[in-house]
């Protein structure tokens, strides 16, 4: 219990990519009296598991606007922060092989130039000039980002965790968040495997274990875990890491 603090103004439950970014943040708003708990290490939950892909377009515009400033702090964050972070901007290729999925990204690409995003849409050979390896037959077109790009998901957390402490922030690995103390229906505190902690605010950044820590308060946080498939292959002639990353939603089986 010594090295942890008594009190905080402020505490976030987990330390992956998303609790490391409200770390970072906080502490670039000037709000240091900030304690970060992970109850392994940073970086060890579903962010470690993450393949860094950094594609900015999507249906929805916030979540759109926020990827972009996502690639804009990615932009700056190895050189502020003296740390790398894997970042590269190969940019990002989204086919269509039906008329509806041609339809849906011209529109995307409407929405995506209207938030000053400079994307091309491409025609199947264009496409294939970028990825040399790519079937063609059915593709009818393609979105291509150039400002898309791809990070290693726990350099950018330790990144952002180096940002946070340089501003203040305190970050404890190995400390599981067991309980939550209310009064007046307010968070008073957490309760923890190494003793109580006061605090005003409690950010919950628990990933899928976002739930069950959300029950701790008796808050219902409506979310469920899905499998997510992932290859890691021999090397394959022709595939380079200066290529852009593909999606093909069309061709998944
Ligand atoms: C195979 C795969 C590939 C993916 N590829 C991509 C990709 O290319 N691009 C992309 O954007 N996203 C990708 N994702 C999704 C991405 O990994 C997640 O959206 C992201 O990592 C979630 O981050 P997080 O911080 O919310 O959760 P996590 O990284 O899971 O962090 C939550 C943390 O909370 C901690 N915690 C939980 N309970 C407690 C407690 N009681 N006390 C203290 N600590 C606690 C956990 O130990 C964990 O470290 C991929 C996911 C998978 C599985």
């Amino acid at each position: 219990m010594s090295d942890l603090p008594a009190s905080a103004k402020i505490v976030i439950i987990g330390g992956g990519i998303v609790g490391a970014s409200v770390a970072y943040h906080l502490g670039a708003m000037g709000i240091s009296d900030v304690l970060l708990l992970e109850r392994h290490q940073l970086a060890s939950g579903s962010t470690w598991h993450a393949a860094g892909l950094v594609g900015q377009l999507r249906s929805n515009a916030g979540v759109t606007q926020l990827l972009g400033y996502s690639v804009a702090l990615y932009d700056r964050l190895e050189a502020e922060t003296g740390l790398a972070t894997g970042w590269k901007r190969n940019g990002g290729l989204r086919l269509a092989c039906t008329p509806e999925r041609w339809t849906e990204v011209k529109r995307q690409a409407t929405t995506a130039r209207s938030f000053g995003l400079e994307m091309q849409l491409l025609g199947p050979e264009e496409a294939q000039a970028l990825w040399p390896l790519m079937n063609v037959e059915d593709v009818i077109g393609a979105a291509f980002l150039p400002t898309d790009g791809q990070a290693s998901p726990s350099d950018i957390v330790q990144a952002l965790a180096r940002g946070a402490r340089k501003a203040g922030v305190t970050i404890r690995e190995g400390v599981a968040v067991t309980g939550v103390r209310t009064a007046d229906g307010r968070v008073a505190g957490v309760e923890t495997d190494r003793g109580f902690i006061a605090c005003e605010r409690l950010v919950n950044c628990a990933g899928q274990w976002a739930r069950a820590v959300g029950a701790l308060a008796g808050v219902n946080v409506p979310l469920v875990s899905v499998e997510h498939q992932y290859l890691i292959t021999e090397r394959i002639a022709g595939v380079t890491p200066d290529l852009p990353t593909l999606r093909d939603p069309d061709r998944l089986t």
